[in-house]
């Protein structure tokens, strides 16, 4: 008979032998088994079961769960333990679901390879040498090897959907507000949201059904109604879709990404869906408007590391307060958090304040205005992931810029607030999986869950 208990067991066992992967920073077996033998000594008394009861779930290194460490995959942390559990992560818990771990990621969620963690790079499982993407690595990574059922991940500018992308699994980013941010650590405010990592579409609405919803302790997550996603994802209907010329053509993509994504769409028109065209002019103004914004806030989002309230703080005689301010996150960050906080300090000083962050904000308001256009009349907005397949350890490292480009299909969705999800669909002549995005208006996950779990006849 199978038990929570033997179920667990089993992960526990693939994450030893897996351990090379780094995917995990922390395992909490001992709690896990002890949670384990509760749900089974439960469910033999003839007593309630949660909606995920025994579903063992790995979170993402950003994701406070009480009395637990959390880093956000940084060193100014590391000797940080959370006092509250973010309310995903309540949710979760109370419909039984097992927590196995804390999964690495990039530093703060900054990057797209998961080379900037302090714990480590992480293994893409279909191939050692080549990174699982980011900042997720950890999460998607782990769904992969089948070392949980499901992962949580945090995306502000793709980072579920891109290490979903990497490593053949499947990311749902759900849109703006749709899952409280409370106790998720902040990198950028009005662009981040928990996503979920999973196999299959039914898991992931089941999960996005018991997170989403108000949250007393989020002004921003929304009050719109949550619906049963996980009975409502079987569906025959026939959606409106839209394409992109100007993505599929886009300099930056691999031509096999392309070709195997039209093929997908040949099967779409086959199936009878309707697809059409559409424009997407700001294309190029994508990752420009995202860096600046996202940058801008993460620098006054991380002020709150200051050696004195939070994590580390220097053991250097320091002669003033702002010398231990400055040793402590000059020790504690990491490169790329650097820079970033550089560069966002620069864009919101007097002087430059207008031509950038302004000019960002303006930039993204017509984005979101031409976005809702074009779900007034489409379901579905089909893109690239990314625009190429994983690559391989240092190859894109000491390029920030290029590693920058390669977000531009993915760091749309969190500028418009939508819902993105990314979904597997071919294998490169690499031999690496890559994906197909798709993308719907705001607060309609269910299209896209719907989307791909289609049934065809
Ligand atoms: N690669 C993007 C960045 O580095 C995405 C990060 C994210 O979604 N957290 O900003």
């Amino acid at each position: 008979m199978i038990s929570c208990a033997g179920v667990l067991e089993d992960y526990i066992a693939e994450i030893a032998r897996n351990a090379r992967l780094n995917a995990f920073i922390e395992v909490y077996d001992e709690e896990a088994r002890l949670q384990a033998r509760q749900l089974d000594e439960r469910l033999r008394s003839g007593g309630p079961t949660g909606r995920l009861f025994g579903v063992v779930i790995g979170l993402k290194d950003v994701i406070c769960h009480r009395g637990h460490r959390v880093t956000a995959g940084s060193s100014i942390l590391s000797e940080f333990h959370s006092v509250y559990s973010a309310t995903a992560v309540e949710r979760l818990l109370a419909e039984d679901a097992i927590i196995i771990g804390r999964l690495n990621c990039d530093e703060f969620g900054m990057g797209s390879s998961n080379e900037h963690s302090a714990y480590g790079k992480v293994l893409n499982p279909r191939d050692e040498t080549r990174v699982p993407g980011g900042s997720s690595g950890g999460s998607a990574a782990a769904v992969a090897a089948g070392l949980c059922m499901v992962s949580l991940g945090s995306d502000t500018g793709g980072s579920v959907r891109q290490p979903a992308d990497f490593c053949g699994v499947i990311g749902l980013k759900p849109g703006y507000g749709r899952i409280s941010r409370h106790g998720l650590i902040a990198y950028a405010s009005s662009f981040d949201q928990i996503g979920i990592l999973g196999t299959c579409v039914e898991d992931i609405a089941l999960c996005l059904e018991v997170m989403a919803g108000a949250d007393g302790m989020d002004a921003t997550a929304s009050s719109a109604p949550v619906p049963p996603y996980s009975s409502l994802v079987g569906s025959g209907k026939t959606f409106r879709i839209a394409y992109s010329e100007e993505a599929l053509g886009h300099p930056s993509v691999d031509p096999e990404i392309s070709a195997g994504i039209r093929l997908f769409m040949e099967g779409l028109r086959k199936e009878g869906h309707v697809l059409t065209p559409v424009q997407l002019d700001f294309l190029d103004h994508i990752v420009p408007t995202y860096y600046i914004l996202t940058t801008a806030e993460a620098s006054s989002n991380l002020s709150r590391y200051d050696g004195i309230r939070y994590g580390h703080r220097t053991d250097t005689e320091s002669a003033t307060l702002d010398d231990i301010y400055a040793k402590s996150r000059s020790e504690g960050f990491g490169k790329e958090v650097k820079r970033r906080i550089m560069l966002g300090t620069f864009v919101l000083s007097t002087g430059y304040f207008d031509a950038y962050f302004t000019k960002a904000q303006q930039a993204r308001r017509r984005i979101v205005d031409q976005t809702l256009e074009i779900f007034r009349s489409h379901d579905i907005l089909l893109l690239p992931t990314s625009p190429f397949t994983a690559f391989h350890f240092g190859e894109k490292s000491e390029d920030a810029i290029s590693m920058f480009l390669a977000d531009i299909f993915t760091v749309y969705a969190n500028l418009a607030g939508i819902p993105g999800i990314s979904f597997p669909i071919g294998k490169h002549s690499n031999g690496m999986p890559f994906g197909v995005q798709g993308l719907s208006g705001r607060h309609r996950e269910l299209s896209l869950l719907q989307f791909f779990n289609r049934t065809t006849s």
